[in-house]
């Protein structure tokens, strides 16, 4: 059988079938599973991106039953149960996983898949730390080049993506001055925070998305609900209503979409976002060998509650977990039973020292406190002994105000004239 895609979910139902009398072959376009809830904190030169990923071979390499391919799947025929990769080769299957995520949702702005910067992989993560980065050394050496005097960063989207970057980029901001010497007036350069609805972290409890708001506001990050995004272009983003705001890096954390993946080229209905609709145990309608989960698929609740789960990685974690279970149920010759989701709380972090943990019971856990339920729930969940020792050590120095982290532009400039 085969699982396209080794994140949580892809990981999560190879891990679930690995004692099972079958044979799983893992394809993932990347060598290695990203955590991607720390992206953010690559991009801000707080954590290396090997502190963030981890090689599937490596992962796997103890399991007889599990074979891993590197290659991009471009096609699943369900008909010859065939999935063909880049190279031109075919995997034959008997049961099919795909696990293949979402990528970033641009939704039609006018210049924002050129102009502006996503986060959603280990390489947008490089990408934006050597821009922001190269800004600020810019801004050091030129401070003439920017409206008045020192970069503006625009970040366009007030989810927990958005709020963690926001967050982490005035930290950044803040090193670079103090410990770096960057001669840049921390007074006039901005972090500015973009939402167009009316509160920050939707989906998460309105006391959870005012303190967010307060937090970020009280630590000097600009923050404009209702401020909808019109246009990108290289010198900044054009307001909803029509105003300019120059920018000398817009970051995109507006949304994710799975239009445009291989997920949305399967022969089946498909809902908000290009979303895989599923039957309750997770297969396709009329596919009952292949099973969609995590982003790509519109995970259902539970039997009670149809509408689809939130794109999060317990999600994906459990739906693997399941579609695993499901296939062991197949080859017993028992039958599949509905997908069932344990919703176990939203976490996001706006800076050192400050998260909100929104548990599924109880209250919000925010400031400190909150703090250290995100980074124990990160620790636990992030792959690797190395990556969660590298991780915590990172943390705790960065708790004691010891500025650190990986600033480093890495970029090949020896090739520039
Ligand atoms: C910046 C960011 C921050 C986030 N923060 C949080 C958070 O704090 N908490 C939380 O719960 N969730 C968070 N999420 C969401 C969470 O990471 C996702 O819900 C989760 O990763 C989904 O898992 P998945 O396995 O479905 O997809 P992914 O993790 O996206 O994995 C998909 C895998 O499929 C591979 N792949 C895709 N297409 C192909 C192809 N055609 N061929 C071969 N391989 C392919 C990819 O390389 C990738 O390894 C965040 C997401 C992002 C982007």
């Amino acid at each position: 059988m085969v699982v396209i895609g080794a994140g949580f979910a892809g990981l999560s139902a190879t891990r679930h079938l690995r004692d099972q009398p079958v044979t799983v072959t893992i394809v993932d376009h990347h060598n290695f599973h990203t955590f991607q809830p720390l992206l953010y904190q690559v991009a801000t030169a707080g954590l290396d991106p090997a502190d963030v990923a981890y090689p599937v071979r490596t992962i796997f390499g103890r399991e007889p039953n599990v074979v891993f391919r590197h290659g991009r799947a471009l096609s699943v025929d369900v008909d010859t149960r065939q999935v063909g990769l880049a190279d031109g080769t075919a995997l034959d299957y008997d049961r099919l996983v795909v696990a293949t995520g979402a990528t970033t949702g641009f939704f039609s702005v006018p210049g924002a898949p050129q102009h502006a910067l996503p986060l959603y992989t280990l390489a947008d993560a490089r990408r934006l730390r050597n821009n922001v980065l190269g800004c600020l050394e810019t801004a050091d050496a030129h401070p003439e080049d920017f409206d008045g005097g020192a970069p503006t960063f625009v970040v366009v989207g007030g989810g927990a993506s958005g709020v963690e970057m926001s967050g982490a980029l005035l930290e950044l901001l803040d090193v670079s001055v103090r410990r770096d010497r960057l001669r840049i007036d921390p007074e006039r350069s901005k972090v500015v925070l973009l939402e167009a609805g009316d509160r920050l972290l939707p989906g998460f409890k309105h006391e959870a998305g005012r303190y967010a708001e307060e937090t970020l506001r009280s630590r000097g990050v600009v923050v404009r609900l209702r401020t909808p995004v019109a246009e990108v272009t290289g010198e900044g983003v054009r307001l909803g209503d029509g105003t300019w705001l120059r920018a000398a890096a817009v970051i995109w954390a507006g949304g994710v979409t799975v239009d445009g993946t291989l997920a949305a080229s399967l022969p089946t209905a498909h809902g908000r976002g290009g979303r895989v609709t599923l039957e309750p145990d997770l297969s396709l309608a009329d596919h009952p060998e292949v099973f969609v989960v995590g982003d790509a698929g519109a995970v259902p609740w539970g039997p009670a509650r149809p509408e689809a789960c939130p794109q999060v990685a317990q999600v994906a974690i459990q739906s693997g977990r399941h579609a695993a279970l499901q296939i062991a149920r197949q080859l017993q010759g028992r039958p599949t039973t509905p997908f069932n989701y344990h919703d176990k709380g939203l976490m996001a972090t706006i800076g050192r020292h400050a998260a909100v943990a929104q548990l599924r019971r109880g209250p919000i856990l925010r400031g400190t406190l909150g703090w250290l339920a995100w980074l124990g729930l990160h620790l636990v969940y992030l792959v690797g002994f190395r990556n969660r020792v590298v991780v915590l050590v990172n943390w705790w120095w960065r708790y004691l105000d010891w500025p650190s982290g990986p600033r480093l532009i890495v970029a090949d400039v020896d090739a520039e004239p």
